[in-house]
């Protein structure tokens, strides 16, 4: 026997069973982006490597150790998108985009980073994202939250928890760093390894170090908001301001630093405790500089990314159902000319019933085993198609759940049947 090839590893087939959830969630957020003048926008997958190199940073855990990279056969270094910020500033920038005005944007779409998998975390996972390029006031990056949050009621979510920081601007942040350099270097003999690493290559980073061992030392530790500059926080009042009228409750996290470099002023979480050590679903921030530092004409920017899977387990977990359940059809014919008239048939009922979801029996056996394979799917109802309801021009209409007895009718009377 040949051997079988398996998937890789980090890297998920969704199956059919799975994807119901998948689909209902995907088209609310379109919806629901689409609402708010968003419109979407399509990147490669595959990007020259400078682009997340300059983008994300490379003293960041993407870049040094997550991301796949090779070269191409004319020497070329090539990189998977490990995140879409990047590649949409590139984009942005090539077709100048900013210079015809505010421009919101939202995609969707496989990224990869070579980590180790567990629960909520993959090698191949899927974002939906949304960017705003040309708006440098806190009403976006609170318009922002806004979406997330109304998605959440949306869906019926629970136990979501909204994080938010100011990272200031590059000039309070490079002071900060300093500070936090002193700081820590002070304390050098109670930092692990990655930490003191980290000390000379991105100090803000140990900040986020999940290590259990240094919480202390760092819950001590300078904060970047006692060294603001006042615009910036101006700014961050502002973004309070509007989260306040807008009833969504929040709580201020100082060490929240975000994981790539490219952030300034806001940066955000949503977070759960619901799905263990991988609690956050969704995370964004400002990134102002990055348009310019990418080689684009100066341009404020603000976005978010949130993690597909993350959102399919907890709602999960919640036990929480998505999409509404469609009525179905299962057609039941008997005989080639049967056949053929339930092809005729069943093209014109998907014209007029659009929602339905119709399946014609392509089992060919018998009457039963046809019914059989209707109660697997679990439909609704049969439509039935026999010599006789040929002959007089008509279907034979059967509730399949109980309520009712069998009907003949013509095809305008079963669709009106359907649609009531
Ligand atoms: P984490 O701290 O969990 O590694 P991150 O800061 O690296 O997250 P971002 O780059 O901000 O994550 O990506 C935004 C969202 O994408 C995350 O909040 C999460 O929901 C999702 N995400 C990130 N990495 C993975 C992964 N390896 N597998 C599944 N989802 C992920
Ligand atoms: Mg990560």
């Amino acid at each position: 026997m040949i051997n079988k090839i398996n998937a890789i590893r980090g890297m998920n087939d969704l199956l059919p069973s799975d994807s119901a959830v998948w689909l209902s969630l995907e088209r609310t957020i379109f919806d629901l982006f689409t609402s708010y003048g968003f419109k979407n926008i399509r990147t490669p997958v595959v990007e020259k490597t400078d682009t997340f190199h300059r983008a994300i940073g490379k003293a960041t855990d993407i870049v040094e150790k997550e991301m796949y990279t090779w070269a191409d056969s004319n020497g070329d270094l090539l990189s998977l998108r490990p995140e879409n910020t990047a590649g949409v500033v590139r984009c942005m920038i090539e077709h100048n985009l900013p210079r015809e005005g505010i421009q919101k944007v939202f995609y969707q779409g496989a990224m990869f980073r070579h980590e180790r998998p567990q629960k909520g975390r993959y090698r191949q996972f899927h974002q939906i994202g949304a960017e705003v390029f040309g708006a440098d006031n806190a009403k976006i990056d609170a318009e922002l939250i806004a979406i997330t949050h109304s998605l959440w009621q949306k869906i019926g979510l629970k136990n979501v928890q909204l994080e938010i920081n100011t990272l200031g601007s590059a000039e309070a942040r490079a002071n900060y760093r300093k500070v936090l350099v002193k700081y820590f270097t002070e304390h050098k003999n109670q930092l692990d390894g990655d930490s003191i690493r980290r000390l000379s290559t991105n100090p803000l980073r140990i900040l986020d170090s999940k290590n259990e061992g240094l919480q202390a030392l760092i819950e001590s530790a300078p904060k970047l908001m006692s060294h603001l500059d006042a615009e910036s926080a101006q700014h961050f009042d502002e973004f309070k301001a509007y989260l306040d009228c807008l009833d969504i409750p929040y709580i201020i996290n100082t060490r929240l630093v975000r994981g790539l470099d490219y952030y300034n002023r806001t940066v955000f979480e949503w977070t759960t405790t619901d799905l263990g050590a991988q609690g956050t679903i969704c995370a964004g921030g400002r990134y102002d500089g990055l348009v310019e530092q990418m080689g684009g004409k100066n341009c404020p920017a603000v976005g978010f990314a949130l993690g597909l899977e993350r959102l399919t387990l907890l709602i999960q977990a919640q036990g929480l159902s998505i999409g509404e359940r469609k009525k179905s059809i299962y057609m039941v014919a008997l005989g080639y000319e049967a056949q053929r008239k339930s092809m005729q048939i069943a093209k014109q009922l998907h014209q007029a019933l659009p929602q339905v979801i119709l399946y014609n029996d392509i089992g060919m056996g018998s009457f039963k085993s046809q019914f059989k394979k209707a109660n697997k799917v679990d439909a609704d109802f049969a439509i039935i198609l026999g010599e006789e309801e040929i002959n007089n021009n008509q279907v034979a209409i059967k509730p399949l759940k109980g309520q009712g007895e069998q009907k003949n009718m013509n095809l305008e009377e079963a669709i009106h049947y359907f649609k009531g």
